[in-house]
């Protein structure tokens, strides 16, 4: 009987990274922050609930050597870099975490897959339909689109009055290229017990204002997007796209191979866009993504590999199983 015991933070994906923990035959912890435990009892997948008045208590927690913590994107949102500083053994490279986190190196190492990522733009240099995002944006609260150098600057002193962002955002202020296309997110898993790069799942998020403002003719109103990801919708990818998008996800895995060695272990995601033309990327992400819990009993793509129903949750608990089998452990922790 096994007792290692898979932990994780209650939030985003915990209700699936235990369950598919259990099922993989491990005990289970999640850690709640006070007030926040009802749903996991409501849903009882976690044998243990701890419960933190803050999220930095995770960082003062003494390791123990039967437990692997799981990140997900709760972790990277509340800590930020101080992420990096949890003392419990992580399942994957938390460096993985700090080049997801840092957009310019987030793009980087798109970049360095040869994966399409939008193109940057100088103020002057503004000719099409740009993207402004501000640092720090989660959810994309003050992001917004314009045309010209004027619109812009106009823009900017709009936020900069109105105090949705600072002077010193403004100056980070990044300008892409508006990407036209549709939102899809592959959910890929890089096995280092059998040397290769599955891909799950796939899903599109559900981002509130955007996904409601085809509703309004934009004509009548002139209305900000936001993308705050309420939830998931599931989605298969035409068949002749496959090939391509399991390539992006081998190229980020030998790029980051490159950059941060070993490079990214377990899950990761691509946030990409399908234009009529192309895939165009805007984000990578190193770790599980919400999405996935969609595919708690196993999506087509993980019934077509393993034959069985096999959630990112459960890839995760097999990996960890193997790599005990063979004393490897070690490989797949930092
Ligand atoms: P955050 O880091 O705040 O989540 P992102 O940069 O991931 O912000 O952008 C949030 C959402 O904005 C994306 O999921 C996508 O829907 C949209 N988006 C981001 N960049 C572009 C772009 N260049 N063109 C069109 N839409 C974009």
């Amino acid at each position: 009987m096994n007792t290692l015991i898979i932990s994780t933070i209650g939030s985003h994906s915990a209700l699936q990274i235990l369950y598919g923990a259990k099922q993989e035959g491990f005990n289970t912890k999640v850690y709640c922050l006070r007030g926040r435990e009802e749903l996991y009892k409501r849903y009882p997948v976690a044998q243990e609930i701890i419960l933190l008045d803050s999220y930095e208590d995770l960082l003062n927690l003494e390791p123990a050597n039967n437990e692997i913590f799981i990140p997900h994107g709760t972790l990277i949102a509340t800590l930020g870099k101080r992420a990096l500083d949890i003392q419990i053994p992580v399942f994957g490279n938390k460096e993985g975490m700090h080049w997801e986190m840092v957009r310019e190196n987030n793009l980087k190492l798109l970049k360095e897959a040869n994966i399409r990522t939008p193109k940057s733009y100088q103020p002057d240099e503004i000719d099409k339909l740009v993207i402004v995002k501000f640092p720090g944006a989660k959810g994309g609260l003050g992001y917004f689109i314009c045309s010209s150098q004027l619109e812009f600057e106009q823009r900017i002193s709009e936020h900069l009055s109105n105090g949705l962002i600072t002077k010193e955002d403004a100056k980070l202020a990044q300008i892409q290229e508006y990407v036209v296309g549709v939102t899809m997110y592959p959910h890929y898993f890089h096995s280092v017990i059998h040397e290769r790069v599955e891909m799950l799942g796939i899903d599109r998020r559900y981002e509130t204002n955007a996904d409601a403002l085809g509703r309004l003719s934009q004509e009548n109103y002139k209305i900000d997007p936001t993308y705050k990801v309420v939830g998931n919708q599931p989605l298969i990818a035409r068949e002749s796209l496959l090939p391509e998008i399991l390539e992006c996800g081998d190229r980020l895995v030998d790029a980051a191979a490159r950059l941060f060695s070993p490079g990214l272990l377990g899950p990761f995601c691509i946030e990409m866009s399908i234009t009529p033309e192309e895939i165009v990327a805007f984000e990578f992400t190193s770790r599980i993504v919400a999405g996935t819990t969609l595919y708690t009993n196993g999506s087509p793509y993980s019934q077509f590999l393993f034959d069985e129903n096999m959630s990112m949750a459960r890839r995760i608990g097999r990996e960890i199983k193997q790599a005990m089998g063979q004393r490897r452990l070690r490989e797949l922790l930092t």
